[in-house]
């Protein structure tokens, strides 16, 4: 016997045998019980001259004040926020989709993230983090969120294999690496063997040890997995399509100051060859056109995010690259009640600070919102 949290609002079904002189007769409800109520499994009720049994199962659809989406800073601090606000969160931390952690799972040393003056891996924080959220009452469903229901109130989370009920929502998926459509990069061709998007993933592989390797892109994140993979290859060339680094200026300098990288300007990588990994790359100059043959033991995307929206099927605005658009200032969708926060909904800045930032800030919107809608 179980009493039901506020929040909640089970259905159950019900297969009534009535028994009289003649027949027994059998009929299936389905209601739902006032939060109040206690159920147990098996119960009897009396109706005008018949004595009806009633047997009553089914799995009540748990409703929550709070379903927040995501695992990187920006969920987990809205989980802490909401948390310590008593709403009760549920938090999905996916499971297919990607380690619980978000990007910094995939990060080496986090030097930027106030608070370690020493710096911190990125696993290690994202630990932290998951870690608070749950000394606050949190509850995390290791699983994916497939779909989205907005259209309705409460709205409707379906997980992969959950389904709830939310008053609010708040959608902290963060973005995932994005990939070019290079002759033999694709699936089935040489992607996971020797081309990946994520060095510090997969550049400890053997495959990679002692070979040169080639990053494309010149932001932040090419300059970080082109110094983390110098601990394995013979070379490391980061691949850019300009004749500037986007990166800044302190990690652009740490690549073009170390002996094991390379710039290659204005190039691209126009095909990939091999046997069962990787072996060569044709190496194109983008002023001169000149096309190289050149060694390759592996190739790393470090390209920019694609924001992780596509679950959402049109239900929320987005912007015209698929990032969450929100209220200038807030964490507010064009969905009353359902609020966007982290790299999901910021094309710019895209920090783990700025995302812990927009977190705490979607979890203070959705209380307001909360209380001002009535749904204390
Ligand atoms: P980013 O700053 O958007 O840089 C993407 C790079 O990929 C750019 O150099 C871009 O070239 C290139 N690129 C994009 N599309 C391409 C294409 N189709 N073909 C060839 N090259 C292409 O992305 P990011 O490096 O992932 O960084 C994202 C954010 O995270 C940034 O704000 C960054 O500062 C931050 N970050 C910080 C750290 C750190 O502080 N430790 C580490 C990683 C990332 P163009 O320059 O020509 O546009």
């Amino acid at each position: 016997m179980r009493r039901f949290g506020a929040a909640e609002n089970p259905t159950f079904e019900l297969i009534c045998v009535y028994l009289n002189s003649y027949n027994i007769l059998f009929e299936r409800f389905v209601f739902s019980v006032h939060p109040a109520y206690r159920l147990s499994k098996t119960f009897f009720l009396c109706r005008k001259d018949r004595v009806i049994f009633l047997n009553a199962w089914g799995e009540g659809m748990e409703r929550r004040k709070v379903v927040i989406i995501g695992s990187g800073p920006a969920a987990f601090t809205a989980a802490i926020y909401a948390a310590r606000a008593n709403l009760e969160p549920l938090v999905f931390e996916g499971f297919a989709s990607g380690p619980s952690g978000g990007q910094l799972m995939t990060t080496t040393e986090v030097e930027n993230f106030p608070g370690f003056p020493d710096g911190i891996m990125g696993p290690v924080l994202m630990e932290h983090f998951r870690a608070q959220a749950l000394r606050f009452s949190t509850k995390i469903l290791t699983e994916d969120v497939v779909s989205v229901d907005f259209s309705r109130h409460p709205f409707l989370i379906q997980g992969a294999q959950t389904k709830i009920e939310a008053l609010s929502c708040i959608v902290a998926t963060g973005a995932t690496a994005k990939r070019l459509d290079i002759d033999g990069a694709k699936d089935g061709e040489f992607w996971q063997k020797g081309v990946t998007a994520c060095a510090v993933c997969d550049g400890a592989a053997p495959i990679f040890r002692g070979r040169p390797l080639y990053v494309i892109g010149g932001g932040d994140s090419a300059i970080e997995e082109a110094i983390f993979l110098t601990k394995y290859a013979s070379r490391v060339y980061i691949v850019h399509r300009r004749d500037q680094l986007r990166a800044s200026k302190i990690m652009g300098e740490r690549a073009l100051k170390h002996p094991k990288i390379e710039v290659l300007w204005n190039s691209t990588i126009v095909k990939i060859t091999g046997d069962q990994v990787v072996q060569m790359v044709e190496m194109k100059n983008l002023v001169t056109g000149q096309v190289e043959l050149r060694e390759a033991g592996g190739v790393f995307f470090a390209i920019g995010h694609q924001p992780n929206t596509a679950f959402l099927q049109g239900q929320l605005q987005l912007n015209e690259v698929g990032y969450i658009v929100v209220q200038a200032g807030t964490t507010h969708t064009s969905k009353p009640g359902v609020c966007a926060a982290g790299d999901v909904q910021d094309p710019r800045y895209r920090q783990a600070i700025t995302a812990a930032g927009t977190g705490c800030m979607a979890a203070l919107d959705v209380e307001k919102w909360l209380n001002e809608a009535g749904h204390e």
